[in-house]
């Protein structure tokens, strides 16, 4: 990724499409904590009504901090998760003990008040004081799980880890504030859960949607028990005829057809792995030339992603068979006679309604 022109066009995007919110308005800190505070379990839209409403009943943290419990909850409710603002009341009123009013400025100071975990103390110190601290939640992994293309399950230590790094590198020194409050919108706006990547002002540089596996990043928590596997499957076409072979008996689906393939190992590229398998398995060595889809299917505990690539191989190809009863060149004309395991049935039938195979596949 080019990490300069990407934090260009995110900052480019956010400039002209930022929500108009209140606290957004000068960056006052203790407008931004309590936006943060408010904000948590709580959509945006909720909370502004909320935020205006407590902004004219307690104007700064003084005010705040001398109010009774009584009165912060009657105006807390509806935002229910009553103990944030049991710890509001509480954190106002040690910083106007500790910190004679005014909000602390470093980051250790924000985290030590009540209510404050790691990722509010990164919003704080970012948005209200324009310190280069990560704030990552879980629109920023989503996003940086598809820009980077990472096969990491969402929520996960590892993904928020590798988020961190990536925020850290491409965050510019000038514009902490602006960059992590760009990545929360692009994750919440465009990059949703259901991405809308035709509006997305880094499209350019997101490699989940170069490779065609915008829903795949990040992975779904795996339920226990649930094994994900990445698969690479080729089609070679000789002469317009296309390589099958037939499954062993005491595989997976004994006697069924299939293309060759395999499993992806760690560190290989779809491409890499193909012509690994079609080695292995037919002493072929054949070319990955284009992608023809990606084919999601599920059996007992596994989910499988498959990338599925045309190929071609140089000279007069003789497969010999290492993981296959036998196997031969069909007509794809013939293909429907042969029986195949469902991902590659969902293959032929993306076959069929490509252009790339409409000679090749007329019956
Ligand atoms: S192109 Fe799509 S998947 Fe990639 S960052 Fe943009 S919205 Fe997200």
């Amino acid at each position: 990724m080019d990490t300069n022109a990407f934090t260009q066009a995110l900052l480019d995007w956010f400039d002209a499409n930022r929500r108009d919110l209140p606290w957004r308005k000068g960056y006052d800190p203790y407008h931004v904590w309590m936006s943060e505070i408010m904000a948590q379990q709580t959509q945006m839209d909720r909370v502004v009504p909320y935020f205006r409403r407590w902004m004219e009943r307690f104007p700064d943290i003084r005010a705040l901090a001398g109010a009774d419990e009584e009165t912060v909850l009657k105006l807390w409710e509806g935002l229910g998760y009553y103990s944030r603002a049991k710890n509001v009341l509480k954190a106002a009123r040690l910083v106007v003990e500790n910190h004679d009013g005014r909000f602390p400025d470093s980051l250790d100071a924000i985290r030590e008040l009540p209510g404050v975990g790691e990722y509010t103390a990164g919003a704080i110190a970012s948005i209200a004081f324009n310190l280069p601290e990560p704030c990552i939640d879980a629109n920023v992994m989503r996003v940086f799980a598809r820009m980077d293309d990472l096969s990491l399950a969402a929520g996960t230590g590892e993904l928020k880890r590798e988020a961190e790094r990536l925020v850290r590198s491409t965050m510019p020194e000038d514009r902490p504030r602006d960059f992590n409050q760009a990545l929360m919108e692009l994750g919440a706006l465009v990059c949703r859960k259901k991405p809308l990547c035709d509006l997305c002002p880094v499209q350019p540089y997101c490699a989940a949607h170069e490779a065609n596996v915008v829903w795949d990043r990040p992975l779904p928590k795996a339920k226990k028990g649930t094994v994900r596997i990445e698969m690479v499957t080729g089609v070679l076409v000789h002469e317009g005829r296309v390589l099958i072979q037939k499954r062993r008996p005491d595989d997976v689906w004994p006697g069924l057809w299939e293309f060759p393939g395999g499993v992806m190992e760690e560190g290989e590229s779809p491409e890499e792995t193909l012509v690994r398998e079609y080695r292995e398995e037919t002493e072929l060595s054949i070319c990955p030339e284009e992608k023809i889809t990606v084919v999601r299917y599920a059996y007992t505990r596994f989910r499988v992603t498959m990338h599925c690539y045309l190929c071609s191989c140089p000279g007069d190809p003789a497969p010999v068979f290492h993981e296959a009863t036998e196997g031969c060149f069909v007509a794809p004309s013939a293909l429907s006679e042969y029986a195949f395991p469902s991902g590659h049935r969902k293959l032929l039938q993306c076959m069929e309604q490509d252009i790339r195979f409409a000679t090749l596949l007329i019956r």
